[in-house]
């Protein structure tokens, strides 16, 4: 689908547009620049900036039309913000009358729409001002906004100081190591076999990097909320190697006893063990992330994941059996060939063990994966059929009394709809929230580790950790200090203002 757009000139509009457009119709570009053209669709833009910012979308004969005031104090970026949104408001509008179709997200196309509603509510504005303003200017509709105020209603509950933890970080420390490459891949993860040289060194750089971080955060006082193991598989490394790194953990990180949350996802059930679980047990950590992803065996077959069904089942008692407390679950609707009937029947085991927590993903077709990359290959669900299981999560989760407490969106997810996470009252991962709202610095370790630095008036540095373990091992001293210099920067600019 190619969409020309008249009236629009500045190049800055592409993206918002082309994000927009993908909501509606499969692989659309979209043209601003006059020229031989030959669209399947032309939307005429009229756009007045004044005091007001006023856009006439037209669609042959679909008509949008919105106004919105320009603050006058805001810097030229706020400003064309608000210029930006308005265009986007009268353009779905228009794509909508001509389609159809309704977005429920509006105009929204971010990855985090909860973080719109936190930084509502942080403003000052009560939830029904929030709420009408999300309605009006974003286009997002009642049910979405009603998710959204019970996500944050229930972030707040398990963290009411979510608004006050900038003073302290949460640690995300990655392990690129998977006993075998999934097929929908797109993280660090690297087939463990047969490389051991390739793990030693990396561990050497990891500790490297937790006890300078961990010097940095004693010496300035700063605690840490939670820590994240993640990857890759972080218990694809052997129980020793495990057992050294939480030791170092404990070591040099300041006030363990106050970190809040210690998740290591286990996310292949083919590396757990009872030697692993043990020391997990040891290190005081209980919440692990065990992922059937599906329990149909054709499935995992197809997506590469080399672990049985049954398996999953097995490590889920194992691990119970073995103290693990919190125990979390993905599931992934629209895996190739799955339709409604497998997606119940995952659900209906997922019944027979009702972990702590469940995140149901939709599957999103990331640029790098194997799937997209051979996506005639891979048969999956109708946009349909997709809304279909996605509401039978919700309806599934609400009976079995778990609640929606993150959610994240990602560009080119199938249906346009988002990822859940649920858990039982009491059980939500704090990491999560913190990953998903922002509200404070995450510093990452490890290969392919992000790291966003949030400075004191929410401004977002990131800074990544090369994915190669091979790039990692070479260079691991000169990103930690880097960070280190980051972290030196914003708290002490923090510091300052709060003086
Ligand atoms: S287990 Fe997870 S990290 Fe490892 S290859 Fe599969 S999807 Fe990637």
């Amino acid at each position: 689908m190619h969409i020309h757009i008249n009236g629009l000139k500045d190049d800055r509009f592409s993206r918002p547009l082309q994000l927009i457009a993908n909501l509606f119709f499969e692989e659309t570009t979209i043209s601003l620049e006059d020229g031989p053209q030959n669209p399947d669709i032309t939307i005429d833009f009229q756009l007045k900036v004044a005091n007001n910012v006023i856009v006439k979308a037209i669609l042959q004969d679909k008509e949008a039309y919105f106004e919105k005031e320009l603050p006058e104090a805001a810097s030229e970026k706020e400003q064309f913000k608000v210029i930006k949104n308005s265009v986007s408001h009268a353009y779905l509008s228009v794509l909508q009358e001509y389609t159809g179709m309704v977005q429920k997200w509006g105009i929204l196309t971010g990855v985090r729409p909860t973080k719109l509603l936190h930084k509502f509510l942080q403003s000052g504005l009560s939830k029904a001002e929030a709420h009408a303003k999300l309605k009006a200017e974003y286009l997002i509709t009642d049910e979405k906004i009603q998710l959204m105020q019970e996500i944050v209603d229930r972030q707040l509950a398990v963290v009411p100081d979510l608004y006050d933890l900038r003073k302290e970080v949460s640690i995300y420390i990655g392990i690129p190591f998977c006993p075998t490459k999934c097929a929908y891949c797109t993280f660090p993860a690297y087939a463990i076999n047969g490389r051991q040289g390739s793990v030693d060194s990396f561990l050497g750089g990891l500790h490297h990097e937790m006890r300078k971080i961990g010097e940095w955060l004693k010496e300035n006082n700063i605690n840490i909320t939670t820590v994240y193991y993640g990857g890759g598989t972080p218990t694809s490394i052997t129980a020793e190697e495990m057992d050294m790194l939480y030791e170092e953990m404990v070591t040099s990180f300041q006030n363990v006893e106050k970190i809040r949350e210690i998740t290591v996802e286990a996310g292949r059930p083919d590396t757990i063990t009872p030697e692993k679980l043990e020391v997990l047990k040891k290190w005081n950590i209980d919440r692990i992330s065990v992922n059937p992803q599906s329990y149909t065996q054709e499935t995992l077959k197809a997506i590469g994941r080399h672990h049985t069904v049954d398996e999953t089942i097995e490590k889920f008692h194992l691990a119970r059996n073995l103290g693990m407390n919190n125990i979390n679950m993905d599931l992934i609707i629209g895996l190739p060939g799955e339709g409604v009937a497998e997606f119940q029947h995952s659900l209906d085991e997922t019944e027979k063990l009702m972990p702590e927590s469940l995140t149901i993903h939709t599957l999103s077709f990331k640029r790098a994966s194997e799937m997209t990359r051979n996506k005639q290959k891979y048969k999956v669900a109708s946009r349909d059929e997709i809304v279909e299981m996605m509401n039978l999560g919700e309806k599934w989760t609400r009976e079995h009394h778990y609640f929606p407490y993150y959610l994240y969106r990602q560009k080119n997810i199938l249906g346009n709809l988002e990822n859940v996470g649920y858990s039982l009252p009491n059980q939500e991962s704090i990491y999560n929230i913190m990953i998903m709202e922002e509200q404070q610095t995450i510093i990452g370790l490890g290969c392919g580790a992000a790291s966003k630095f949030i400075d004191y008036d929410g401004k977002i540095t990131h800074f990544a950790n090369p994915k190669e373990p091979k790039a990692y091992n070479d260079s691991f001293k000169e990103y930690t200090d880097k960070k280190l210099a980051i972290l030196t920067e914003i708290f002490n600019q923090d510091r300052a203002l709060t003086r």
